[in-house]
């Protein structure tokens, strides 16, 4: 089938090529030229495991292909996804410009039947909105497919490929059973592919990730009872996890949630719920996530005093997780505003995230190509981010590096009690 996809990015991309991997003509189309002209050339802009590979790949076999040019994407395909980012609006709710020139960009370029794909995140009643938006600008029929996306940065490829489950929302049976095709490769497994609605699949994405927002924020919420009370949060979660009804993911404590995703769908929610349907628990969730940003500078401050100056601090971990370059909303840039505020040097190791990093904080800090080379002459380590590599480090070294033997552990990474042994002080 003969497919566009509108908006190269982390999802986009992902969701583009996984589509030609499994046999279509694939047209990705983004408004920047620069992404297009990197990926025409075999670059992919963004750090994704797997992806670049895949890209070159089904390029060379001419399935996948880059362009500026909507119109003519749309001419040649029969269902064009939306893929495009739908940031964070002034009040908290999702800016929805770019899906609305989307959709009008199709709604100009269409000669007859398409299938249009909602796979951005967008408020309840937005494919509704679509569908008046389109027929306000031309005659031809269409139907519209709410399809939000499930994957997760860092493992997009493999996500989208093997899918817990697919949504589809809509009443065109024409048009389901057709975008129900696309996915049958990736459900081979028996995952299901659940059809429903508009406004129901609309809600699932929000409702998937208010969930594990809410993980992150509980279990952040009981790290700071324990440390009140004196116990260890990380036997806590060892001991909640083993329950079936609970499990073990998402409930590490930390630094709080960031990443394009969470901060700007909680608010969102937030903002569609009003005054009528009062997110009681999301705002809660929201505030203790603001909090926890600030927790290791607090603790930081309560080392080494209100005033940082004439102290360097070495950071390992900038992406706001592992196996993704993405910076939107990290927690690091919360803390790493501070220890600049209060008059500290810090000098940081990202493995991926060094370039879009320069990108918020240009010259402001400093930047190592390798993670030892972060720590000499800094008076402690301050760890943001849980890449594999920072797991079992060398904290010998670590120790001899720096000019105290202290870590501020902002992933729970380390065992306190194996750490203290090795004489660093340990938060
Ligand atoms: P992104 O910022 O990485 O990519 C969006 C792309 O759309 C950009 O390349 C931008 O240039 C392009 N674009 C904007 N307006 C355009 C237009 N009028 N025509 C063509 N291209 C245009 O965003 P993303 O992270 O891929 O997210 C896209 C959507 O998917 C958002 O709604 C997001 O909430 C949702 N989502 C993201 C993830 C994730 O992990 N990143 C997961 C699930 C859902």
């Amino acid at each position: 089938m003969n497919l566009a996809v509108v908006g190269t990015g982390y999802v986009g991309l992902v969701a583009g090529t996984c589509f030609a991997e499994s046999g279509n003509d694939v047209t990705c189309v983004d408004i920047d030229e620069r992404k297009i002209s990197m990926l025409k050339k075999g670059t992919v802009p963004i750090y994704e495991p797997g992806l670049e590979e895949m890209v070159r790949r089904n390029a060379a076999e001419q399935r996948l292909s880059f362009t500026t040019d909507l119109d003519g994407a749309v001419k040649k395909s029969s269902v064009i996804f939306i893929a495009v980012g739908t940031p964070q609006g002034p009040n908290g709710d999702a800016n929805l410009d770019h899906v609305r020139a989307t959709a009008m960009g199709i709604a100009k370029a269409m000669d007859s039947f398409r299938i249009i794909v909602t796979k951005s995140t967008v408020p309840v009643g937005t494919a509704d909105r679509i569908r008046q938006w389109i027929t306000e600008e031309t005659s031809h029929p269409f139907a519209v497919i709410s399809n939000p996306e499930f994957l997760k940065e860092g493992a997009a490829v493999e996500d989208f490929m093997k899918p817990d489950r697919v949504v589809l929302g809509g009443d065109n049976s024409e048009a389901l059973e057709a975008v129900k095709e696309l996915y049958e490769p990736f459900v081979r497994t028996g995952n299901p592919i659940l059809v429903m609605d508009s406004r129901s699949a609309e809600m699932s994405k929000y409702a998937a990730n208010a969930m594990l927002a809410t993980k992150i924020s509980f279990i952040n919420e009981i790290s700071r009872l324990c440390e009140t009370k004196g116990a260890d949060v990380g036997e806590v979660r060892r001991a909640i996890a083993l329950d079936r009804r609970i499990g073990p993911h998402f409930i590490f404590p930390g630094v709080g949630y960031g990443g394009s995703c969470f901060p700007k769908d909680i608010r969102a929610m937030i903002s569609m719920g009003g005054d009528e349907a009062e997110m009681v628990l999301l705002k809660a969730v929201e505030q203790v996530n603001q909090r926890q940003k600030g927790i290791l500078v607090e603790k930081v401050n309560r080392h080494f005093g209100a005033d940082l100056s004439g102290l360097t601090f070495a950071v390992w971990g900038l992406a706001f997780k592992p196996r993704t370059d993405d910076m939107r909303d990290a927690p690091s840039i919360t803390v790493i505003e501070a220890l600049l505020e209060a008059g500290a040097k810090v000098h940081a190791f990202d493995p991926e995230a060094t370039n879009e990093a320069k990108k918020i904080f240009g010259e402001r800090i400093q930047y190592a190509s390798r993670n030892y080379e972060a720590l000499p002459g800094a008076a402690a380590l301050l760890v943001l981010t849980e890449w594999n590599e920072f797991r079992r480090p060398d904290f010998l070294r670590i120790k001899q590096l720096l000019k105290q033997p202290v870590i501020f552990d902002g992933r729970e990474l380390y065992v306190p009690l194996d750490i203290r042994k090795l004489g660093f002080q340990y938060y």
